[in-house]
């Protein structure tokens, strides 16, 4: 059996037709460049989540920059955010001139640990990026409420949670402002780079936009110094023809879930990640003491896996310059060699499941 680690194309053919009278209908009008079909799907994706606005970007790294630097996060300024992350986070905070200061993962959720953000806030910590990682959300009821004491911003970083909650709250609402990434590969994705900004506050919301098209509303209307980051409009089309698929998939993700934890629940040497409703399994991570080899292995049976991710940020050579060292976040830098994504989509058959956990079971 050959299981690819992701199968867009598997979506692809489920959604063929619906995808196919979008593009045609952006490309007869042609209207590639804002215009009624990006409208479109902000106003049902903000419907979709209970927020006021979505901004529809160019991916979802810009989604975070354009967000902080509306919140005037800029030189000398600290933004705290999680070791382990995609390299989004931590870059974004940088391009603002900003220094992204980094903290540990919970042992047992894999997302920001509260208990260690107080000691790292400072005099110039302005925000903080929780990351709703492979599509937990962060427990967010205890850094809201350092937000508060210390009067930070708060951005949740979503691009692997689309339509996750937090105690009934779907994640994007939980702060002032949040971003989206419709990478493909997401659970909610485009054909190529896409992304969103969320919020209920009008003046940032207006302040994005007019960001993120060059400091305009209007055309030629410019009032600040902007950038060029337009979520274009065959995107767009493509994400509304898939956007009310989305519920029934992540439905979908959970029942894979399932599926992993009853074939794997009883294998030595694998440890299963958190079970928490709400979850939307954007992947799903296994830890093993023989991670290299199991994946090999896996490899050798046809079955892709990926690794989420290999190198905590703070320990990346980029980062090198801030002094982290693997004392400072001992579980990320534990876990590094023993995380495993295992093949994780809407469309994986029980029999497809059942292949993975048996050539896990027999690699043990
Ligand atoms: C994918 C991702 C991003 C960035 O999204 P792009 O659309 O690829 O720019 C940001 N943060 C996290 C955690 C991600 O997984």
């Amino acid at each position: 059996m050959n299981i690819p680690f992701v199968d867009l194309k598997a979506q692809y053919l489920t959604i063929k037709d619906e995808l196919t009278r979008g593009i045609e209908q952006v490309i007869e009008e042609t209207a590639f460049i804002g215009g009624k079909y990006v409208a479109e799907f902000e106003e049902a994706f903000a419907r979709m989540l209970g927020v006021k606005h979505c901004v529809g970007v160019g991916n979802g790294t810009d989604a975070i920059y354009i967000a902080l630097r509306m919140l005037g996060i800029g030189r000398g300024d600290e933004v705290i955010t999680v070791a382990n992350t995609w390299i989004s986070t931590a870059e974004t905070i940088a391009q603002c001139g900003a220094k992204p200061v980094f903290i540990d993962i919970t042992a047992d959720q894999y997302t920001i640990d509260p208990d260690k953000i107080e000691a790292k806030i400072t005099k110039n910590t302005k925000a903080i990026i929780p990351v709703h990682l492979y599509g937990y959300p962060a427990d967010m009821d205890p850094i809201l409420a350092l937000a508060k004491k210390y009067d930070l911003d708060i951005v949740e970083d979503c691009a692997q949670a689309h339509l996750a909650k937090y105690k009934g709250t779907n994640v994007g609402l939980l702060s002032d402002v949040a971003t989206f990434s419709f990478y493909p590969g997401k659970n909610l994705g485009a054909y190529g780079d896409a992304g969103c900004i969320v919020t209920n506050d009008d003046i940032l919301a207006e302040k994005c936009r007019m960001f993120a098209n060059h400091g305009a509303l209007k055309k030629h209307e410019h009032k600040i110094d902007g950038i060029n980051s337009r979520l274009d409009a065959l995107q767009a089309a493509i994400l509304s023809a898939k956007l009310p698929h989305l519920e029934n998939w992540t439905a979908k993700r959970r029942e894979v879930a399932a599926l992993y934890r009853k074939y794997l629940h009883d294998v030595d040497g694998i440890k299963l990640p958190p079970d928490i409703v709400n979850s939307v399994y954007h992947l799903f991570v296994i830890r093993s003491a023989k991670r290299d080899e199991l994946q090999d292995f896996l490899k050798s049976k046809g079955i892709g896996t990926s690794i989420h991710y290999p190198t905590p940020l703070p320990l990346l050579p980029v980062y090198q310059h801030l002094g982290y060292v693997p004392s400072d976040i001992p579980v990320s830098a534990e876990y590094q060699s023993q995380i495993l994504s295992l093949p994780m989509y809407a469309e994986l058959s029980e029999l497809q499941v059942r292949y993975v956990c048996d050539q896990i079971r027999e690699f043990q």
